[in-house]
Parts: C-alpha cells; sequence; structure tokens
C-alpha cells in the first residue's frame, strides 16, 4: 500500500498582499510550500505538486535541494480546486487501496501527529478528514443576509487539511464528478455529494491556512515560539596540503611553499565558520548549499561563499554576532596574517572586528597537523535573531 502526496499550490494568494505567490513566501527560514512538503516526508511514497507554470522552476530548484526520498512529479494548476486535484491524479497511477492525501500548501504548519491521524482513519474507514469543532455560533443566511437558521454548535466542524481517501473510494467519484461538471470547494464535499461516509478526525488549532498577511505573523509566533533569540552553531573542517597551490586562510593568500587542496580556494577557515553559521541556523552545512559537484564554485573565492551565507541566514531570519575560529597548522607562521583574516571577515559579514576571533595553534607535531599534511580549522559562531522580510 503506497501514500500518494497532492500538494496544492496553483493559487496565486492575492490576499496576502505580497510580491511573490504566498506559497514562496519565506517563513522562519524555508517558504511555505517547502514547509508544507518536509511536513510529509515520513510518509509520502510519491508527491505531486501541482503549481503555476511560472512558479514550477523556482519551486524545483528548492525541492531538488531537499535530496527527498521519493519521487516528485508536477502538475499545472486548474481553474478550480477541483481542477487541479485532476490535474495532480492525471499524473499517478495509484492502486484501489493506496492512499491519497490532498492538502493545501498554504497549510505548512500542519505536524507529523496530524498527518498519521489521518493515514490512520483512511486505513480503518477508507476515509479521514481533519476538522476542529467550531466555538463560535454560525448562521445561515440568505441573499440580503437575513438568517434563515442556527445550525446546531455541536454538530459543527471546522475542516482542514490533508483530506485523505483510498484511492478507490476517491478516484471513481472525482471522474464520475468532472464528467459531470460539478465541482466542490472541498474533497470531502465530492464524497458527501455521492453519499459516501465521510469520516472526521481531529484536527488542529495550528494547522491554520495562510491567507492573509496576520496569519504569518501568527505562523512565526507558532514556529519560533520556543526558539531562543541567540542560538550558536560549531563547524569544523580539514584540507590537504600539496605543492602548487595558493594557501588562503580567511580570505588572506599567506607565502608558502604548500597550499590546501579543494574544489573552491580550499579555505579551510572559512568553511568552517560557514557550518558553523549555517550550523546555527539549523540550514545544513555548506555542501548542501555550495556542492563541489557544481563547476561553478570551481576555484571561488571563500569570502564569496561567506557572503552568500550570510544572505541564507538573513533568509531565516538570524545575523552572526560573534564568531571564534581557531585554525590548526603546524607551518607556516600565520600570527602576522591574523588582523587582516579577521578584518576580511567582519568587513563581510559587516560586524565589528571585536565580534571576530580568529586564532592559531599548532599541535607539536602531532597529528597529520603535526606531520604537515594537512590544516584543520575550528569555527564557532552566535547568530541573533532578526526580523525575517517577506
Ligand atoms: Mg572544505
Amino acid at each position: 500500500m503506497k501514500t500518494y502526496v497532492l500538494i496544492l499550490a496553483g493559487g496565486k494568494g492575492t490576499r496576502m498582499n505580497a510580491a511573490v505567490n504566498k506559497v514562496l513566501i519565506p517563513l522562519c527560514g524555508k517558504t511555505v510550500l517547502l514547509r508544507s512538503v518536509l511536513a510529509f516526508s515520513p510518509f509520502a511514497d510519491e508527491m505531486v505538486i501541482v503549481c503555476r507554470p511560472e512558479d514550477r522552476s523556482i519551486i524545483f530548484d528548492e525541492i531538488s535541494r531537499e535530496n527527498l526520498p521519493f519521487p516528485v512529479r508536477f502538475a499545472p494548476g486548474g481553474h478550480t480546486r477541483q481542477g487541479s486535484v485532476r490535474n495532480g491524479i492525471s499524473v499517478i497511477s495509484p492502486l484501489p487501496d493506496d492512499i491519497i492525501l490532498i492538502h493545501d500548501a498554504a497549510r505548512c504548519l500542519v505536524d507529523n501527529e496530524l498527518i498519521r491521524r489521518v493515514i490512520q482513519s483512511v486505513t480503518e474507514h477508507g476515509t479521514g478528514v481533519p476538522g476542529i469543532p467550531v466555538t463560535s455560533t454560525y448562521k445561515i443566511c440568505d441573499k440580503d443576509s437575513f438568517v434563515i437558521s442556527t445550525p446546531e454548535r455541536a454538530s459543527l466542524y471546522e475542516i482542514q487539511t490533508p483530506q485523505g481517501f483510498t484511492a478507490g473510494i476517491y478516484l471513481p467519484l472525482i471522474m464520475k464528478a468532472s464528467e459531470k461538471g460539478l465541482d466542490f470547494t472541498d474533497d470531502a464535499g465530492l464524497l458527501e455529494y455521492y453519499h459516501t461516509p465521510v469520516k472526521i478526525i481531529r484536527g488542529s488549532s495550528d494547522n491554520i491556512k495562510l491567507t492573509l498577511p496576520d496569519d504569518l505573523k501568527r505562523a512565526r509566533t507558532i514556529l519560533e515560539g520556543d526558539d531562543p533569540t541567540v542560538r550558536i552553531g560549531m563547524g569544523y573542517d580539514v584540507h590537504r596540503l600539496v605543492k602548487n597551490r595558493n594557501l588562503v586562510l580567511c580570505g588572506v593568500s599567506i607565502p608558502y611553499e604548500y597550499g590546501l587542496l579543494g574544489h573552491s580556494d580550499a579555505d579551510v577557515a572559512l568553511h568552517a565558520l560557514m557550518d558553523a553559521m549555517l550550523g546555527a541556523c539549523a540550514l545544513g552545512d555548506i555542501g548542501k548549499h555550495f556542492p563541489d559537484t557544481d563547476d561553478c564554485y570551481s576555484g571561488i573565492s571563500s569570502l564569496v561563499l561567506l557572503r552568500e551565507t550570510c544572505m541564507l541566514l538573513k533568509k531565516a531570519g538570524y545575523q552572526p554576532a560573534n564568531i571564534d575560529i581557531t585554525i590548526v597548522a603546524q607551518k607556516p607562521k600565520l600570527l602576522p596574517y591574523i588582523p587582516q583574516m579577521a578584518e576580511n571577515i567582519a568587513s563581510v559579514l559587516k560586524l565589528s572586528v571585536s565580534s571576530v576571533n580568529v586564532k592559531a595553534t599548532t599541535t607539536e607535531q602531532l597529528g597529520f597537523e603535526g606531520r604537515m599534511e594537512g590544516i584543520s580549522a575550528y569555527a564557532v559562531c552566535t547568530v541573533i535573531r532578526i526580523e525575517s522580510g517577506l
């Protein structure tokens, strides 16, 4: 039995008043869409992202960086929600027992427990739709806003996604509805029309749908609830010393008969620093962001990568606060170059030089650094939270 996940991201999100489609807005370091995709990572066997053709390449790039353990396909958005679902379904071939989960990308705070409850319900009942009992009183009105009736509150639920169904139940119904030109604003509505029982399971109050600018604020509060203002990261790197290479440390070229071997300028100290910065923000490591399989990084100055790393932090809502680096090298003597190293880093990261400490040590001829086979570097970096922009 496989689980197919349809992520619906085909709308424009105009009510968000943002410069980009709302699903592409960064929210504490990850876009709304990526957060939704990652939420299903433990459950999906296959995924379809239904999006506008103009958003596809940017979404594809972002998803590709994640090395997801399941195939991701794309389908174009339809004119209606049901049209989008139909487009998404047309690129997969589930068996009748397989599970289809349909999720609005804008509900990016969906948690593992909720998804697990939906899957459990589909396994037991063939359907599973999360809902929250309403706390307000609702009125049904006519077109002139005169009340017709008051539904009993105890029987009312506010419905969320993901909505889950077995393919055997869902696919024949959506085909039938499409042939008849019927259109439903939610997936459960389709089942109701054909008198197929829909099981409601417990939703989550944090599983909000991001529609208006205020929803983003609320989402940030939920995400950052326990997130401390100051975070810390550490980095470590080693490069081999070889002939016929320049030795570059913290952006300073140091005259020496050996240099460090690597794809970029092999600036081991800046590599350790960038890993510390990324680590502090839980953004992975430099291999993920600047892969050495990518020719555009061949021979590149690591100061350029440091600037880009700083941008990644900014996007995630952080800036570096202070830095401490230890370079471990038996030779050459680094002391004369240390002030310039600290200045290079401070200038790229727009920090006061008093917030950047670089030091060097030998290992008393012990280990690979002592035998002058390579140089290693350790870095620690604290970051502080800034208001992340849209
Ligand atoms: Mg390296």
